[in-house]
């Protein structure tokens, strides 16, 4: 898959996603729109225009990025919110092991017959509660099993291998991931910020405390919420990060009429 865009995640606003956040939302397999998993809901990918699509080949997707269907349903501008490159449908990603081989050939986006390793292993986090950690510990040993005959990627064929095969072992052997609740942002505010510090880094950036809000705010039902969390971060940031540096540490979170307390104050006690 070749040739796909590059990796310059956007927020609704238009401006890029830190670093830090697009790891994340990688890592943890998320929506880069809502921050829930992708597998939580019906995904899709983003496919080219039939009308500039070459006379030679099959309907491409026009990158690597997944979204829920109901999230990129809000997106006006007909652009990948990730990389930015135009699209013209969104069909849906079927589900890995209820239908493997709609599954293969979607994610197959080049349609060159075959999974490397990263395209396997997103599709895969894309579609099933499985405890990515595992998976991408486990790599070495699993990708031999399921690429036999070595050539860097997956048949349909290796994949239904029954026993060894991708779906098989995965099936058999990939639980539901499992991370405690969130501490209170409320009662443990401490707590709470080193919880979505997950890089360690003693710090959130703006995107992470976005990210934050966003899952402790269970704020799912739609784009508008969401953006309004980006709105009034962009708004008040400057108010809360006296130094500029573009992060908050933890005495600049909890610090008096700082951002926990404002936070505290904007949110009803039973959304945050
Ligand atoms: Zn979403
Ligand atoms: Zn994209």
């Amino acid at each position: 898959m070749s040739g796909f865009g590059g990796d310059a995640a956007t927020t609704p606003g238009g401006t890029p996603l830190s670093p830090a956040c697009q790891n994340l939302v990688r890592v943890h397999a998320e929506c880069a729109i809502c921050f829930n998993p992708l597998c939580m809901e019906p995904c899709v990918v983003l496919m080219e225009s039939e009308a500039t699509r070459p006379a030679d080949r099959q309907l491409r997707r026009v990158c690597r990025h997944y979204f829920h269907q109901a999230c990129i349903n809000d997106v006006r501008d007909g652009r990948c919110p990730m990389c930015r490159v135009d699209f013209a449908s969104t069909p849906v990603l079927p589900n890995a092991l209820e239908h493997p081989d709609e599954w293969f050939h979607t994610v197959d986006a080049n349609a060159d017959g075959g999974l490397n390793y990263e395209e396997a292993i997103e599709g895969l986090k894309t579609c099933l509660d499985l405890d990515w950690r595992k998976i991408e510990t486990d790599a070495d040993t699993l990708w031999p099993r399921w690429d036999p005959d070595r050539n860097g990627k997956v048949s349909l064929e290796e994949a239904n291998t029954p026993g060894t095969g991708m779906f098989a072992y995965l099936k058999e052997h990939y639980p539901k991931a499992e991370r405690p609740p969130a501490p209170s942002i409320r009662s443990r505010p401490r707590d709470w910020f080193a919880y979505w510090d997950e890089d360690h880094s003693n710090s959130l950036d703006k995107d992470e405390l976005c990210r934050a809000i966003i899952k402790t705010a269970r704020m799912t039902a739609g784009a508008c919420e969401i953006r309004a969390v980006h709105s009034f971060l962009d708004s008040t940031w400057f108010l809360f990060d006296p130094n500029g540096d573009g992060t908050l540490s933890i005495n600049e979170f909890v610090a008096r009429e700082g951002m926990h307390e404002t936070l505290c104050a904007s949110f009803p006690p039973d959304a945050l």
